[in-house]
């Protein structure tokens, strides 16, 4: 159902999940050792070897929507258990796993880099979701309390300044004049 979004005044129709392709620590290493230090794959990252990342994601409820909206987000993994998630991918029956959130949401001014997080791996094709300690940063409320749609597209618009419309439900503001 078109959504008529106070932000933009266009009517908006799916949701769209956000996702952030690498982990911020990625940024941190120069450009030009960035190939001989970093394994980037679309699901995990390894850095010198001694650090590792992979990606999954938070879900944060809408009201009144059934389905949730997603953060793709990297969190760190100890050895072990990112090396347990490469051999057991896609499975269910690993974790959770602890891990710092290796992601800063810029739509947040509280930072969100280094927040507790733990995986929970769930199968079926899916990435590990990612559930915050339950503290008062406004982004672990959020995964608690949910958000309105229309903060949903608020942080949509932070990532996609035009995100797709529907040619059927455009507003053309010249022709209402
Ligand atoms: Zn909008």
């Amino acid at each position: 159902m078109a959504y008529k979004c106070t932000t933009c005044d266009n009517f908006h129709e799916d949701l769209p999940d956000i996702g952030i392709d690498r982990p911020d620590q990625w940024w941190d290493v120069a450009e030009e050792e960035r190939d001989r230090r970093i394994e980037l794959t679309s699901d995990t990252c390894i850095i010198d070897d001694e650090f590792y990342f992979i990606r999954g994601v938070i879900e944060i409820p809408v009201h009144g929507e059934a389905e949730p909206f997603g953060f793709g987000v990297w969190v760190s993994q100890k050895r072990e258990n990112f090396e347990n998630y490469v051999v057991h991918f896609d499975s269910a029956e690993i974790g959770p796993f602890f891990g710092w959130l290796c992601t800063r949401l810029a739509c947040y001014a509280d930072e969100t880099m280094h927040l507790k997080t733990f995986a929970y791996f769930r199968g079926n094709g899916l990435r590990p979701l990612i559930k915050l300690e339950p503290t008062d940063h406004p982004l672990a409320i959020d995964q608690r309390e949910g958000i309105s749609l229309q903060r949903a597209w608020d942080i949509v618009h932070h990532y996609m300044p035009e995100p797709s419309q529907d040619p059927d439900t455009r507003v053309d503001h010249d022709a209402n004049q």
